[in-house]
């Protein structure tokens, strides 16, 4: 078994920091550090959708977005929105949509947004598992919650939560899992490299136990903010 570089053991998630509510003009906030990653989530409404053509009489609308700042990373971002970008704040959106009553909520749009303020790999999991938080914070309806975490190859190593050096890694495999629970419903999978059919099962199993770990962390922020009998 080879060292990470960052010393953590395969199956060994990065420190994750939560704090609910930070954002008072959102209906429902999340500040989350995962390791050197650091993320801001809030959400707005559900409120009247204009243009109404873009209306669903039979649910709300969940308009997800996922961003990088600018000073998110060492070579400054474009602030224009790229196609990477556009397609993880899509397939984040349906995720989500699995996660909250839309149906309670017809003819409006909940605006979701998730900005990364600095990113170390697995910002997509960390967005969408903040922009979840935030959803319960706002006091939606909800399903489950989504827990997102990648899992793959590092070093040759099967690894839970990739950061920036597992990524960098020869032959890395980097599969980002979301996971709906208590149901425990896959509801994202995005994977980049190659990997065989054994192995390939493997990180899909990590992936479930690893964001099971990161369902308890967020259950234990939701629990500490609004005690069930508090
Ligand atoms: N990254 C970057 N510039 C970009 C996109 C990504 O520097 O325009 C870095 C950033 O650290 C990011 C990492 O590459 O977290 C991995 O990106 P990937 O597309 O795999 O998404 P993520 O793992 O963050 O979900």
């Amino acid at each position: 078994m080879t060292k990470r570089a960052n010393n953590r053991k395969n199956e060994e998630l990065r420190d994750i920091k939560i704090t609910l509510g930070v954002v008072e003009s959102a209906d429902g906030s999340c500040y989350l550090e995962w390791g050197k990653n650091i993320i801001l989530a809030t959400v707005h409404g559900p409120r009247q959708i204009f243009p109404k053509h873009l209306a669903n009489s039979e649910k709300a609308v969940i308009d997800y977005k996922y961003r990088m700042a600018p000073f998110s990373v060492t070579d400054r971002k474009s602030p224009v929105p790229g196609k990477r970008d556009k397609e993880i704040s899509l397939v984040s959106g349906y995720a989500l949509e699995s996660a909250i009553q839309t149906e309670k909520f017809p003819n409006t749009v909940i605006d979701i947004d998730a900005v990364v303020l600095s990113a170390d790999a697995g910002t997509r999991s960390a967005a969408l598992t903040a922009a979840s938080l935030a959803c319960a914070d706002a006091g939606l309806p909800m399903k489950g919650l989504v827990s997102v975490v990648a899992a793959g190859r590092a070093n040759g190593d099967l690894v839970w939560d990739l950061d920036k050096a597992d990524e960098d890694t020869e032959d890395a495999v980097d599969t980002a899992i979301g996971v709906l629970f208590p149901q425990k419903e896959i509801v994202l999978l995005q994977m980049d490299g190659f990997i065989n059919q054994k192995d390939w099962k493997k990180v899909i199993s990590m992936g479930i136990d690893a964001a099971e770990e990161v369902y308890k962390l967020q259950k234990k922020a939701l629990l500490e903010k609004y005690p069930v009998n508090g």
